[in-house]
């Protein structure tokens, strides 16, 4: 099952997305033609004046590590990316930056002015650096919890300025006409201010699902009791209800099935008459509240800030009803499937569990360095230019190269390592072939800060 094709016509104007087997036959009957290799799109080769129901909706879940991110239409989904993120590489490599910086003012060599600060950090919004002034200007007043102009480190900013690159590409190639993204771990509107309102909660409701998440984030994901952890927790009346106790959140706690048999229907005091100090640690639990800040993170919030300015029509559900409309459906846990299954109509989505999703793994750009250095920060090589392009290539393109005499006879196809003296070596499925002539190549897709599997 593969990922369906998208459609571009001539004026570039976004069609729905086909299947896979009608873009084969467009292309074969020269009816298209390929216009862009990831995402899989055709160009059609002549002008659509129909109107077109801009009915997909973007779903996305963002993670740490990996964002799912979907396309679904008419509750099914056609499409679906897994994008990983570069984060900790970001943050070694800034680290390392200032190790050898530190290290070079520590060394016996010349004066070096001491560098700290005199650095600033950005003020204000820092959105995507990409986004356009108009969808800046969509943006309103912000209510996020990390305030205004909060700086977010490199590390988590490149989650949002990939995931908002990837919108933005789904956006021109597909006719989009929602997002939906996951926003918050828990819905602290759907429990309506738990600490005060009571909640009708019901093992296995959805409620239940953002009491459940809650409440492990507020205790720790432990058993409050006795402290075990990665165990089964179940949800636990402090007060029994059979003595009166509420099913306010305010009322609850989460235990191993052990202390939860152990405690049956005694009261809290009755049940840690010897463990006084326990008691005491449970009771302040219960009465601290998490504030929505707990619920969210500040990259989320960036990026759902950014996923505003698309002046889209932009929902947002919570990780704990990813997780109930996931096992609600049976189905298994994927980066992708998570996504499909986001926000209240993630309770009724189409997956097919064969499909391929685009695995996009976000590799940079290179490096802007001049001077590489080894593992001490001693200088090692000078770069005598900063041309990254020779021959109209450069290196991490894909090409293919058809040669046609010489050592190297024969048709070559991956990834180009280009060499200012114009002999690029390729790097293909069966090995590396160095030394093959500029003018035998022809290149396939252009590197974009990406890498590309299914
Ligand atoms: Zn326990």
């Amino acid at each position: 099952m593969q990922n369906s094709t998208f459609v571009i016509d001539t004026n570039h104007r976004p069609l729905p997305p086909i299947h896979p087997g009608l873009a084969r036959r467009l292309l074969s009957t020269g009816k298209a033609a390929v216009f862009r290799r990831y995402p899989f799109t055709v160009i059609l080769k002549i002008e659509v004046i129909e109107p077109i129901n801009a009915d997909i909706e973007v779903k996305i879940d963002p993670g740490s590590k990996t964002t799912g991110i979907v396309l679904v239409k008419r509750n099914k989904v056609i499409w679906a990316g897994e994008i990983q993120h570069r984060g900790a590489t970001i943050k070694a490599s800034l680290e390392s930056r200032r190790a050898m910086r530190h290290n070079r003012r520590a060394r016996k060599t010349r004066y070096r002015p001491a560098r700290f600060l005199n650095r600033t950090k950005p003020k204000g919004y820092l959105l995507a650096a990409t986004a356009a002034p108009d969808r800046l200007a969509a943006l309103g007043p912000t209510a996020a919890p990390d305030g205004p102009g909060r700086w977010l480190a490199p590390s988590l900013l490149h989650r949002v300025f990939t995931i908002d690159t990837w919108v933005k590409r789904l956006v021109k190639y597909v006719p989009v006409g929602s997002i939906a993204m996951e926003l918050v771990r828990f819905d602290m509107q759907k429990m309506q201010n738990p600490e005060i309102t009571g909640v009708e909660y019901q093992q296995g409701e959805l409620a239940g699902y953002d009491v459940r998440e809650y409440l492990l984030e507020k205790f720790g994901r432990k058993c409050a009791y006795c402290g075990a952890e990665n165990t089964p927790l179940q949800i636990e009346h402090v007060q029994p209800k059979a003595n009166g106790g509420s099913n306010r959140v305010s009322n609850l706690t989460l235990a191993c099935h052990a202390c939860n048999q152990k405690k049956g229907t005694r009261s809290i005091e009755d049940f840690l008459a010897k463990k006084p100090e326990v008691l005491q640690r449970i009771k302040s639990q219960l009465k601290t509240s998490l504030k929505d800040a707990a619920a969210v993170n500040a990259t989320r919030w960036r990026l759902f800030e950014t996923l505003k300015t698309y002046g889209l029509p932009l929902t947002t559900g919570s990780g704990a009803q990813t997780k109930f409309n996931r096992s609600q459906q049976g189905y298994g846990k994927a980066h992708w499937i998570d996504a499909a299954c986001v926000g209240e109509v993630g309770v009724a989505v189409e997956v097919n569990q064969l499909l391929q999703p685009l695995l996009i793994r976000a590799t940079g750009h290179g490096t802007r360095q001049m001077c590489r250095t080894d593992k001490y920060g001693f200088p090692r090589l000078h770069k005598s230019s900063r041309a990254k392009s020779f021959f109209g290539f450069k290196t991490g393109d894909m090409v293919k190269a058809i040669v046609t005499a010489g050592k190297n006879q024969g048709t070559h196809a991956g990834r180009v390592a280009v060499r200012a003296s114009g002999y690029f070596d390729i790097k293909t499925k069966h090995g590396k072939v160095g030394g093959v002539a500029h003018r035998y190549v022809k290149r396939v897709f252009q590197l974009d800060g990406y890498d590309y599997g299914m």
